[in-house]
């Protein structure tokens, strides 16, 4: 391998606690074009591993391997063919999952999740994008599918300099994929919806939730109704709402399908519904508040905590006696600790005693790199008003 980058102890030191990124700003010598494998070597020139090099993003060299093992196509291949394998052992009930979750599985920036026939890849590197090719073949070779999309469109490839763009890489990709969580059947839309078509992380906690849910629903961020249409069944009524209109129609999609005549959809801002609810006097028995990051950067994590804060305090004030909320934060600078504090403090202001009765974290098919903090990213509290 001829590529080959130089870096400074600090990057040395980092990749030795195991985190397996290396900033630009810890370089010390490059000779290596945008998207190549390279060796990355110690200042003095002992061998530290082969990563992924990146000419433009901030995160320079993402790590393959450390020490002697070479970081190839058979390598990622492997890596590959072990992250299927551990799904098939985690015998999810059901046909939508993520089989590889980047870092989580080390291979870093490469998602691929399943949804039913279909097939969804994001190359999110210059690295990784370079290895797609191999990397689709190998997927098709191994899993069969009916048809492989890539969701390129993810901003995070603009600040590599790749292009953002949704692709068909192998055979056919229906708009409306009609995909399976034990029982429930519900429809996805892979080449438009959020994300790679849906948010597969919080899979088990829906589960969860419907275990704890009862009366009367409110699932305030719903997107496809991910969480009322699991818990509908065990409700008197079900609310969902969302500022999308395209998800608000699959809710409804979704609940006709599994025949909840229940589930009332709206397209809705969950902060103004929030307010006119609390003002209204409404109540409900069950909550479910699960917002896109409101902290997309470590500078905007303060504006972010009075948005948790808000959401939780309404419902708080909306919750009966005895009901349940369940709150999430996508936002990995968010932790669990400083969401539970925001929820305390909400329930002080609230008036309300609250008990903590499960934490939670994304599915286990999204699996969390110990000392990646970056890798775990969702909390999932459910408390109890009492
Ligand atoms: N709970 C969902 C995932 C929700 S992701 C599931 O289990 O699948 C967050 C959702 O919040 C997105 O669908 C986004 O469209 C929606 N959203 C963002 N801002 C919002 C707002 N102010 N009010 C309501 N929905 C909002």
């Amino acid at each position: 391998m001829s590529s080959t980058v130089v870096v400074q102890p600090r990057g040395a030191e980092r990749v030795k606690r195991g985190h397996p990124w290396i900033y630009r700003s810890d370089l010390a010598e490059v000779r290596a074009n945008g998207g190549d494998v390279v060796e990355v070597r110690a200042a003095r020139g002992r061998r530290i591993g082969d990563a992924l090099y990146s000419d433009r993003s901030q995160i320079a060299l993402r790590m393959l391997t450390v020490g002697a093992e070479r970081g190839d196509v058979a390598l990622v291949e492997q890596r590959i063919a072990e992250a299927i394998e551990f799904r098939r052992r985690l015998r999810i009930d059901g046909d939508a999952y993520r089989i590889v979750h980047a870092e989580g599985d080390r291979l870093p920036s490469l998602v691929v999740d399943r949804y039913g026939d279909v097939l969804v890849v994001q190359a999110l590197s210059q690295g990784m994008d370079r290895l797609l090719g191999d990397v689709v073949a190998f997927l098709q070779e191994r899993l069969e599918p009916k048809g492989i999309v890539a969701r390129h469109d993810a901003r995070v490839r603009a600040l590599e300099g790749l292009p953002e763009n949704v692709e068909v890489l192998r055979g056919e990709v229906p708009e409306a994929i009609v995909v399976h969580d034990r029982d429930l059947e519900y429809e996805v839309d892979v080449s438009h919806g959020q994300k790679t078509g849906g948010f597969l992380d919080q899979r088990e906690n829906r589960w969860a939730a419907a275990g704890y849910a009862h009366g009367r629903m409110l699932d305030a961020f719903s997107y496809d109704g991910g969480f009322a249409l699991r818990a509908a069944r065990a409700c008197d009524e079900a609310i969902a709402l969302d500022v999308a209109a395209d998800a608000v129609a699959r809710i409804e999609r979704n609940a006709a399908r599994a025949g909840l005549e229940n589930v009332s959809a709206q397209v809705a801002n969950a902060f103004d519904f929030l307010r006119e609810a609390e003002r209204a006097g409404e109540r409900f028995d069950t909550i479910v508040l699960d917002p896109p990051a409101f902290a997309k950067s470590r500078e905007t994590v303060r504006k972010a905590l009075s948005g948790y804060k808000e959401i939780n305090l309404r419902a708080l004030k909306l919750l009966r006696v005895g009901g349940t909320l369940v709150t999430c934060s996508c936002s990995y600078h968010v932790s669990e600790e400083t969401l539970l504090g925001v929820v305390e403090a909400a329930a002080q202001d609230a008036h309300a005693t609250v008990s903590l009765v499960e934490k939670r974290q994304q599915s286990r098919d999204h699996p969390i790199l110990l000392g990646v903090a970056e890798t775990a990213y969702l909390k999932c509290l459910i408390l109890r008003k009492l």
